[in-house]
Order: structure tokens, then sequence, then C-alpha cells
């Protein structure tokens, strides 16, 4: 599952773009008056750390959060992460260290 940037109600992003360089992915960005992050490069950090890097600076609770609307397990995750970095190995940890890689 992709995370997403609430934008409105308690949780509403307040865009300080802390969360744009702890994303190796590349998927945060600034778009018009909003961040946003790209549910096709979100990997839920999968790949190069242990937890959601975003979710960890964010000085507001609860506003980088799973989306329901990108559903994915892990091992899909994984090959997100794959297609975006080809022939670079994974860094994995607990659980995620039974993630195959496919070819
Ligand atoms: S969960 Fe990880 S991969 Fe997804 S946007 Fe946040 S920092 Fe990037
Ligand atoms: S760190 Fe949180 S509040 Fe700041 S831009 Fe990112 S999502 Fe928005």
């Amino acid at each position: 599952m992709a995370y997403k940037i609430v934008t409105e109600g308690e949780s509403e992003c307040i865009n300080c773009a802390a969360c744009l360089p702890e994303c190796d992915n590349e998927a945060i960005t600034e778009k018009e008056d909003n961040t946003v992050i790209d549910p096709d490069k979100c990997t839920e950090c999968v790949g190069f750390a242990k937890s959601p890097k975003c979710t960890e600076i964010c000085p507001i609770d609860d506003c980088c959060i799973r989306d329901p609307d990108h559903v994915e397990s892990r091992q899909q995750l994984l090959g997100k992460w794959q297609r975006l970095y080809h022939d670079e190995p994974p860094q994995l940890w607990g659980s995620d260290m039974e993630l195959v890689l496919k070819d």
C-alpha cells in the first residue's frame, strides 16, 4: 500500500517540505500548493528503510498515512522497488528478509 498525504482536517499537511529529502524513491514532490506522494514510486520504504520515513519526520500526527486506494503486499512493494532500482540489492529487515527478488 502506498502512502498518501492528508490535505484537509486536523492532520492537514502544512507543506513544510521536511519529508521530501527523506524519501529515497523521490516519491514526494510539491505540486501547485500541495505536497503529494506518487503511488507508483512509494514502496512504504521497502527496499531502503525499516519503516516509513515520511511519517517519522512529519511534524503533523496522521498526516502521512496508508492509502486505501493503493493496497499492495510487501512482495508487490519490493517488486515496485526493483522496477525503480533495477540491479541494486534492496535493504530488508525482519520478516521482509524472506521476500523474494524476481528476475
Ligand atoms: S513511505 Fe517511504 S517510499 Fe513512501 S513516500 Fe514515504 S518515504 Fe517515500
Ligand atoms: S513533513 Fe508532513 S507536513 Fe511537512 S510537507 Fe511532508 S507531509 Fe506535509
